[in-house]
């Protein structure tokens, strides 16, 4: 059967790049990064905070491939490298599969996404919130936040055994946390540490991605507790619980 995701983009002149896997580290046993080698992508990128990419990944399922969004981390121009952080979440799902038993020479294929984020200049305090799906991309904006911005960044993740060995970015000012969810609530707790936040919401921008539950908890913060304009937040659904991905 023709796969129609892949026509779709054929048709609308999306290139994809070929990949091929470099090397795997497990900073823990839920959390892999994947060094892959594709120099005339890596020539051609623009790299920018949140930046993602569409995987294609085998489905074993469908016996095609499948694409799903991941986020570029530490693009190098000199070896023609990048990095993706993958979660390894238990679910069974195309992309967690082949990350759990991804090793050097594999290849893959991607399609670059337009970058897309706007940053208010005028804005003193980022609130940069998520899952650990959004750890990558909260790193990018941590590691781009300039020096007189304050950081408040918050990750939620019920596995309190890893924290500590998760890779989370520096910067001067920044207070970060990991905000462990009740059963079954994907973002609850995340709201209510946000809502504890002293803030000034005329300087405030808030950047927040991961299951759509969260999001959605998120996002009711920024309109509904601090009345943001739509200027001054972005959130993303990354993935949808119980839901295979597009
Ligand atoms: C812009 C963007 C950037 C992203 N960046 C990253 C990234 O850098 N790293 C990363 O790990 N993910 C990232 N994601 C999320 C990732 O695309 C999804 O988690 C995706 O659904 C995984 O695909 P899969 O084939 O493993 O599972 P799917 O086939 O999509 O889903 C199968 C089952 O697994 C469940 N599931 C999917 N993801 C998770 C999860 N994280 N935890 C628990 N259950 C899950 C689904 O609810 C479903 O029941 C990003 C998504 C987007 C849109």
């Amino acid at each position: 059967m023709a796969n129609i995701e892949r026509g779709l983009m054929r048709l609308m002149r999306i290139t994809n790049h070929p990949l091929e896997v470099v090397s795997v580290r497990d900073f823990t046993p839920l959390y892999r990064r994947i060094r892959f080698h594709s120099p005339e992508l890596v020539d051609a990128l623009e790299v920018s905070p949140t930046l993602w990419m569409r995987l294609w990944v085998p489905n074993e399922r469908t016996g095609d491939v499948s694409q799903r969004g991941y986020t570029f981390v530490e693009a190098d121009a000199n070896a023609g490298t990048f990095d993706v952080d993958f979660v390894l979440h238990d679910e069974p799902g195309p992309a967690g599969d082949w990350a759990k038993q991804a090793e050097p020479g594999q290849q893959l294929e991607l399609a670059l996404t337009p970058a897309n984020l706007s940053i208010p200049e005028d804005a003193t305090h980022w609130v940069v919130v998520g899952d650990l799906t959004a750890l990558p991309a909260i790193n990018s904006l941590i590691e781009v936040a300039p020096a007189h911005v304050r950081v408040s960044a918050a990750i939620e993740d019920a596995h309190v055994d890893h924290h500590a060995r998760l890779p989370v970015s520096s910067h001067p000012q920044l207070e970060a946390a990991w905000v462990v969810p009740a059963v079954r609530d994907h973002g609850g707790e995340l709201a209510a540490w946000m809502r504890r936040l002293d803030v000034d919401p005329a300087d405030l921008w808030v950047w927040g991605a991961g299951e759509r539950g969260l999001v959605k908890a998120v996002r009711s913060v920024c309109k509904d507790v601090w009345r943001l304009d739509r200027t001054r937040h972005f959130t993303q659904a990354y993935w949808i619980k119980g839901k295979a991905g597009r």
